[in-house]
C-alpha cells in the first residue's frame, strides 16, 4: 500500500520497523505507528469500510480522509507542518511523517509527537461529530511539547531535547 501511495518501490521496512516502532520506548506512541503502518488506524475511509461511518470524507476539506490525510495533508495538519521545519531546509513530506525513512532518530520520534498530537485532535472531534478548529492548536501543540521536553530532559535524551527544542522555538 504504501509503495503505491508514495510510487517508492525502495521502502526498507525493516528500517520503517525498526524507527517507527522499535525504537521508539513510548509504546503508546510505538502502537500508534503500528497501526498507521499497517493502515488500521480509525479515520474516516476506514471507519466507512468497516461501516462505521457513511462518510469517507473529511470534514473539513471534503476529500477522501485516509491516514496520510488526516496527519499530513488535511488543511488542519498542514497548518501544525508548515510551521515545525526542523530538517532545516526541507519541509517534513509525508512520507517523512508516515514512514521516516529520511529522518534521524529524534525526529521520528517528533514527527511521531506531533501526528499524535494532530490524531487526538481528530478523535476528539470525531467522537463528537463537531468540526476541528485550528485556533489556538500550535500554542496547545507548544504545551504538549514541552511536556514531551521536560520527560525526556529528566531521562537525559540530550540529542533528543535539543531538537525538542528547536520544535518548540518554532512554535
Ligand atoms: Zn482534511
Amino acid at each position: 500500500m504504501w509503495q503505491n501511495y508514495f510510487d517508492n518501490n525502495d521502502i526498507c521496512y525493516r528500517i520503517v520497523y525498526l524507527k517507527k516502532i522499535a525504537m521508539i520506548n513510548d509504546k503508546k506512541l510505538a502502537e500508534f505507528n503500528y497501526k498507521i503502518l499497517h493502515n488500521i488506524l480509525p479515520c474516516n475511509d476506514n471507519l466507512y469500510k468497516w461501516k462505521k461511518k457513511n462518510t469517507d470524507k473529511c470534514t473539513l476539506c471534503n476529500t477522501k480522509e485516509n491516514i496520510p490525510h488526516v496527519l499530513y495533508e488535511c488543511i488542519y495538519a498542514k497548518t501544525i507542518w508548515n510551521k515545525v521545519n526542523l530538517s532545516g531546509n526541507s519541509v517534513f513530506s509525508a512520507a517523512d511523517v508516515i514512514l521516516g525513512t529520511h529522518l534521524g532518530i529524534p525526529d521520528v520520534f517528533i514527527t511521531t509527537c506531533i501526528s499524535y498530537f494532530i490524531y487526538k485532535k481528530w478523535l476528539r472531534n470525531s467522537f463528537d461529530n463537531v468540526p476541528r478548529n485550528i485556533n489556538g492548536v500550535i500554542l496547545s501543540l507548544k504545551i504538549e511539547l514541552q511536556h514531551v521536553y521536560a520527560i525526556y530532559s529528566h531521562l537525559k535524551c540530550k540529542e533528543l531535547c535539543g531538537r525538542l527544542k528547536e520544535a518548540i522555538q518554532l512554535l
